[in-house]
């Protein structure tokens, strides 16, 4: 393969690229049911392949088949927005209460390009490529979802190895960083009750306050964590709401108290951790203060591990095709989540990051994903899939030489 050509050949993409990316932005779609998004994606990429759809949800996996028989290569991207109204002041920016603010509308280009790239030198490609457009990954589990339906053996073998690019908004466009091993944590919620009994503010000894049970457990589970948890396998906990009493008055003790919480942790055992010995500690903290606790976790993402030749090949594709300054070994994992781990725990392959901040907002004014102002540089949209379809060809090509 030559993958001055491809580059080439992705150049010379880079503007439908930038149109669908802009046209998928102003419609953004949320969680497992997609409609119009997938329907925008296959317009660009149906006819390039087998199309499977998904059951009860938008999904598509698309089938290209090289002209060389061999092994298959999964590529993922994922298509589902988040419920945020956008404030960036771009011109196409979103206005129906959801906005692309983790950039999953500049994934679906990039794997709309990747896979164009793929059909135009499928004489080269020496097996098959299934590209994955996926919904559902902000907390929906689409992956799963995707998995448990089989639509990763649409080739009719499970494939030898996936990869994915996600684009971030905070340093300058065209950095690719990952790393080997884990690479993000497994992220859930945690949702407690507190229930107690009832009664006049005015006598709280004839009540069971679910307050007061509470605040302790809350002041207190941060040094638990310190004490229980191993230093070197972290997890995170952090409180994102509480709730309890009426805020039009004061002299109820209320009968229950609640609170929601993300938990992170970066290996099995930490993850493991998490589901013993918080509730553990909450039922024993909770108990002392005469409350019963209810205490129950959402389905986590999966610790994101990537595989040790998937990154030498990504590190080695990406120096190859685009120079040595263009990869960035990540130091240290990161503490968000990601389903593309259930796939990953599935298939062995990657997880990229690609920068692609607005090289023209200053550092101060640049804004995480996530965040209503986020505003992603799809300059980057070719090289990005170059390098998904140069990473599929490279695989297909060693598999086939083995
Ligand atoms: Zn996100
Ligand atoms: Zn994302």
């Amino acid at each position: 393969m030559d993958y001055n050509l491809l580059k080439t050949q992705a150049q010379a993409k880079q503007a439908n690229l930038v149109t669908v990316r802009r046209d998928l932005h102003q419609i953004p779609e949320f969680g497992l049911d997609l409609p119009n998004t997938l329907a925008r994606v296959l317009k660009e990429v149906g006819h390039l392949g087998e199309v499977t759809l998904g059951k009860n949800m938008t999904a598509a996996a698309v089938l290209i088949k090289g002209s060389q028989p061999g092994p298959t290569v999964l590529l993922r991207a994922d298509m589902d927005a988040l419920a945020v109204n956008e404030d960036t002041g771009l011109d196409f920016s979103s206005t129906n209460g959801y906005m692309h603010a983790c950039g999953h509308d500049l994934h679906m280009a990039i794997g709309v390009g990747a896979a164009q790239l793929i059909a135009e030198n499928k004489d080269q490609l020496k097996g098959n490529v299934v590209m994955f457009f996926q919904p559902g990954e902000e907390g929906h589990d689409g992956a799963g979802v995707m998995l448990s339906q089989d639509m990763h053996l649409v080739s009719g073998d499970k494939p030898i190895a996936a990869f994915g690019i996600h684009v971030f908004s905070m340093d300058d466009p065209g950095v690719f960083a990952s790393r080997k091993g884990t690479m993000m944590a497994s992220a859930g919620d945690v949702i407690v009750t507190l229930k107690g009994k009832g009664g006049h503010g005015s006598m709280p000894w004839n009540a069971v306050d679910p307050i007061t049970g509470l605040i302790e457990i809350l002041s207190s589970i941060q040094s638990f964590i310190i004490k229980h948890f191993d230093a070197l396998d972290p997890i995170v906990l952090n409180v994102g709401w509480i709730k309890a009493g009426n805020d039009h008055t004061t002299n109820i003790v209320p009968e229950t108290a609640s609170f929601g919480a993300t938990v992170r942790s970066f290996s099995k055992q930490g993850y493991e951790d998490t589901r013993t010995k918080i509730p553990a500690f909450i039922k024993n903290m909770a108990a002392a203060f005469g409350l019963e606790a209810e205490i129950e976790f959402s389905p986590a993402t999966k610790v994101l591990v990537n595989d040790h030749d998937a990154i030498d090949r990504v590190e080695r594709m990406v120096k190859t095709v685009f120079g040595e300054d263009r990869y960035e070994n990540m130091d240290q994992p990161i503490p968000g989540g990601e389903d593309m781990a259930s796939i990953l725990e599935e298939i062995p392959g990657a997880f990229i990051f690609l920068s692609a901040a607005d090289p023209n907002l200053p550092m101060e004014k640049r804004q995480a994903n996530h965040s209503n102002k986020a505003v992603f540089d799809d300059s980057v949209l070719a090289d990005g899939a170059t390098m998904l379809a140069a990473l599929a060809f490279d695989a297909l090509d060693e598999a086939s030489s083995k």
